[in-house]
Parts: structure tokens; C-alpha cells; sequence
């Protein structure tokens, strides 16, 4: 069976080089091991990703100098899928119905920590969990809710213990692969469907890696964390386990990551002043090292 790897952008903004590194890495990991290379569109919010921006975005990869597999696989085209999937979480009693909104939740932390003098819990990203014991909210189904996975009832469902293979630069033994143990708690009650979409980033690319074959998921250390949790719903929902690569960010000047809404410069932007793919290549330290990990299957 030959790898799978893909590249699956959120067409939001437009693509910088953070996202050059991570598509050229899929792809000439591909190559070198015979495998293949598919593309995903991450597009559930339809609000933000248009058209415009997934013309670019294929325009900028084809300059790079990148080939994928058609069709290309658009997260905006399944929503019935998340759906189905959505419906067994439900029926086996693990999400919940949240209506609060982000205002609610902060005056509840705030007012919490406050009192208790001390903080509330927070994820690997910063955000504050879920307090739904503070919020004594009705458990109801109505019209507008978001679903959230009752993450202590996930603990007790899935098969322990649960761990992925890792083989980028946080591995201790990199480059060989380390089994790394995921700590999905570190998340709280996360939203698994959106009030306005019924999915979210979480559910439909755990679905869409399963379902595209991906045996291969190579993409940034800032998704380092998130892996604990899409190995909980792999395992919740029957889904195959990847191998994990999280690779290296590029940061700017600042040290800072790049990032679509730190307005980093994008592919277009070089392309217009004249920069050439084989630049970009040096733009990003593009070393053969990077593809260390890699090794024919
Ligand atoms: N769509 C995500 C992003 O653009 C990447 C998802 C993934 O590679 O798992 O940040």
C-alpha cells in the first residue's frame, strides 16, 4: 500500500510561506517514498473561504511547482457526512447542546476565578475550557446550539491507552517515530459542531483524513497538541490512526509564527515582486533534512 499524504488549507486568507514549507514537505515526502499526494479544501466556513481565495490558493501550489491527484476534496460539499457522523456521537450520548456564547463563558470564568482566586482551566491554545458547570445550562436542543463532546464521558468510551506515532523534530527520538502518549483531557469540552455549521475543524478533518486513505498527516507544531484530541475522535468514532509529522514553523523577524491574520507576507505578494519558486525554497531553508523522517514504505 502506498503513503498517503496530503495538504489540506483553510482558504481564509492567503497562502504565506509557513504554508509553502508545509505543502512542498507533503509532496516531495510523497515522491520520496513512492507514495501519493492528495489536496483538501478546508472550507466549512463558507463566510470567510470564497472562491477568489480557492483559485488563488491552487494557482499559487501549481507555481510551486506541486501536482496532486484529482479531485480535489472540498470540506463545504460534506456537510452531510459531518452530519452522519455527528448523529452517532449523539446517539452514544457524548455531546451536549451548548447555547452560551463566548461573552457568557468569559463573565463565568471571570467571576469564577475571582472568587476562587486561582485559574480556570485552559487548553493547549490558551482558550479557557468549557465551564458548563458554571453555566447551569438547560441541555436543551434548541435551534441555535453548538455541540460540544462531554469529555468526560469520551474518557470512559474510548480504548485505552491512546497514543500516536510521531515522527517530526518534537520526537525525542527523531527522526526516528515515537509513540507519544495523547492526553485529550487537556481540551475540556470541545465544540464538534458549530451554531452555524454542523461541523467543525476537529470532526470533519479526522473524518476527511479517514476518508481520503491518509496514512501520512504532515503539518505544523502549532497542530502539535490538537493530535491528543483528533486520536480521541479517531478512536470514538472507529476511525484508522495516521502516522503524525509535526514540522517546523517559519517565524518572521519578531520570532513570531506566521499566520494568515498576522497579515504574514503571502505567495501572491512575492509572486508580484518577482520572487521565483526556487527562491521561495530558500526563503523557507528548504534542506533535504526536512524530509529525514521519510523513508520508502
Ligand atoms: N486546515 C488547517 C490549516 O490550514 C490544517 C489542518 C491540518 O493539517 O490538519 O491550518
Amino acid at each position: 500500500m502506498p503513503a498517503l499524504f496530503r495538504f489540506a488549507p483553510s482558504p481564509n486568507g492567503a497562502l504565506h510561506l509557513g504554508h509553502a514549507l508545509s505543502a512542498l514537505l507533503n509532496f516531495e515526502a510523497a515522491k520520496q517514498t513512492d507514495g501519493r499526494f492528495r489536496l483538501r479544501i478546508e472550507d466549512i466556513d463558507t463566510v470567510r473561504c470564497t472562491e477568489d481565495k480557492i483559485t488563488q490558493m491552487l494557482d499559487d501550489l501549481d507555481w510551486l511547482g506541486i501536482r496532486w491527484e484529482e479531485p480535489v476534496m472540498r470540506q463545504s460539499e460534506r456537510f452531510a457526512f459531518y452530519e452522519d457522523h455527528l448523529q452517532d456521537l449523539k446517539a452514544k450520548g457524548l455531546l451536549y447542546p451548548s447555547q452560551a456564547s463566548r461573552k457568557d463563558i468569559q463573565r463565568a470564568v471571570k467571576e469564577w476565578e475571582t472568587t476562587a482566586k486561582s485559574p480556570w482551566p485552559r487548553d493547549p491554545d490558551g482558550a479557557v475550557h468549557y465551564p458548563r458547570a458554571l453555566l447551569f445550562e438547560k441541555e436543551k436542543d434548541g435551534g441555535n446550539a453548538a455541540w460540544r463532546l462531554n469529555m468526560e464521558k469520551a474518557q470512559a468510551a474510548y480504548s485505552h491507552p491512546l497514543f500516536w506515532q510521531e515522527t517530526g523534530p518534537l520526537a525525542p527520538t527523531y527522526p526516528q517515530a515515537t509513540q507519544i502518549a495523547a492526553s485529550p483531557q487537556e481540551w475540556g469540552d470541545v465544540i464538534l459542531a458549530r451554531k452555524d455549521c454542523p461541523t467543525s475543524y476537529h470532526l470533519s478533518v479526522v473524518l476527511d483524513d479517514a476518508a481520503q486513505g491518509i496514512t501520512h498527516v504532515v503539518r505544523g507544531q502549532d497542530l502539535y497538541a490538537a493530535t491528543s484530541l483528533h486520536r480521541l475522535l479517531q478512536s470514538l468514532l472507529d476511525l484508522p490512526a495516521p502516522l503524525y509529522h509535526h514540522h517546523r514553523l517559519l517565524t518572521d523577524i519578531g520570532g513570531q509564527k506566521l499566520s494568515k491574520s498576522r497579515q504574514s507576507l503571502s505567495l501572491r505578494a512575492l509572486r508580484k515582486d518577482g520572487v521565483t519558486p526556487s527562491q521561495i525554497k530558500k526563503l523557507i531553508r528548504w534542506s533535504d533534512a526536512d524530509l529525514e523522517a521519510f523513508t520508502a514504505v
